[in-house]
């Protein structure tokens, strides 16, 4: 797709799709354009999952690499027949507690899902979103809709559709806004293709809710920390997240860490550097005072993580307009939606943690 494409942009009522312009969208998909549209994790770039050329588009659009597989997007259970060899056992429950949501199921695949999608493993990752537009897209178009996030690749997950138009804009045929995604994290990638069903990336769908249904959930080790071991999901691999700005990571006790990141920001301050501070709502007013970062972005509640991965991608994405060089983010539990902010947290900051 060459650079300086002319993007439609199509601003839709995430609660009642306006119909016309959900059928304009579809038309570009089912004629082997790119789309552009919101889920309710972050806001998916779309093609044909069954055209190879379409497909290609996607990875092109962003400059991802090729070995990195997409998620098919479906909005019935119907649509998942035709994209698998079979069902394992425990895919019929996950799919009917956790559907229309953010859990993406790694299934065998079948012979109609071309290479591309799947990256050329003999699996082939399924999901069916909520977001009504996303659900209208993918019915009114009749096609499986293959999406991975509408980032250029590397660059924070976009969670409106601005993110989108500025990472995108001139190399996808169309942009739908549908207003802000409201979890914020990518989907889990469940793999039910392994003796345990395991969890190759943390996301929307926590591992204690998968553990209530499933009794049994691993986690892949190597998402964990454990560096030196090789992902399950390809594109656990990769650096990810990144903004412009260096991330670090500031863990220990609360009250320890706010003391270590008025140090820092100090310090870097010192050196010339704008520096931005990633706080909560419980932490906020400790960084009001000198010394006092060039930016302050409280993410969300501690006693509502969910409010944190709400806001996490938009964060960074605010570091960079305000051209910060170092960002320093307090860390959150592991728990929960803590687990998926963590993962990101530390991919943005390729692993930069600071003990307080
Ligand atoms: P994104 O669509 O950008 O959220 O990325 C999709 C994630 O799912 C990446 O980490 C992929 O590596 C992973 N994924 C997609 N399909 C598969 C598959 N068949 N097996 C393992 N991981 C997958
Ligand atoms: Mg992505």
């Amino acid at each position: 797709m060459s650079l300086g494409k002319r993007t439609k942009y199509l601003k839709i009522n995430p609660r009642v799709p306006e119909i016309n312009k959900i059928r304009m969208a579809a038309k570009i998909l089912t004629r082997g354009g790119v789309v552009a549209f919101p889920t309710e994790t972050v806001y998916g770039l779309g093609a044909n999952a069954l055209d190879r050329r379409a497909v290609s588009r996607i990875f092109r659009a962003k400059g991802r690499p090729a070995d990195n597989p997409l998620i098919v997007h479906v909005a019935s259970f119907r649509d998942v027949k035709e994209l698998v060899a079979y069902l394992p056992p425990k895919a019929n429950l996950l799919m009917r507690y956790f559907w229309p949501g953010p859990l993406t199921l790694i299934l065998p695949r079948s012979d109609i899902v071309p290479d591309i999608v799947t990256a050329g493993l003999d699996t082939v990752g399924i999901r069916m979103p909520s977001h009504p537009i996303a659900r209208a897209l993918i019915r009114v178009s009749h096609l499986p809709i293959a999406a991975p996030s509408a980032n250029i690749s590397g660059r924070p997950s976009p969670t409106t559709g601005h993110h989108v138009l500025k990472d995108l804009r001139g190399k996808v045929d169309a942009v739908v806004d549908g207003g802000p995604s409201v979890v914020g994290v990518e989907s889990t990638v469940l793999d039910l293709t392994s003796p345990v069903p395991t969890i190759l990336r943390p996301g929307g769908i926590t591992y204690e809710e998968l553990k209530k249904i499933l009794g049994d959930v691993a986690i892949d080790p190597a998402i964990l920390g454990q560096e030196n071991l090789r992902p399950k999901a390809p594109g656990m691999k990769y650096k990810h997240y990144a903004p412009k700005g260096e991330v670090f990571l500031i863990a220990g006790e609360l009250s320890k860490v706010v003391v270590k990141i008025r140090s820092l920001v100090k310090n870097l301050q010192e050196k010339g550097l704008r520096v931005a501070v990633l706080a909560t709502e419980e932490t906020a007013n400790f960084y009001n005072s000198e010394p006092r970062p060039d930016y302050l972005e409280v993410i969300g509640s501690r006693r509502s993580p969910a409010t944190i991965a709400s806001n996490l991608f938009a964060a960074l994405r605010n570091c960079d307009r305000k051209h910060i060089d170092a960002i320093l983010a307090e860390t959150i539990p592991e728990e929960g939606i803590g687990l998926a902010v963590m993962n990101r947290l530390r991919k943005s900051a390729a692993n930069r943690i600071i003990k307080a």
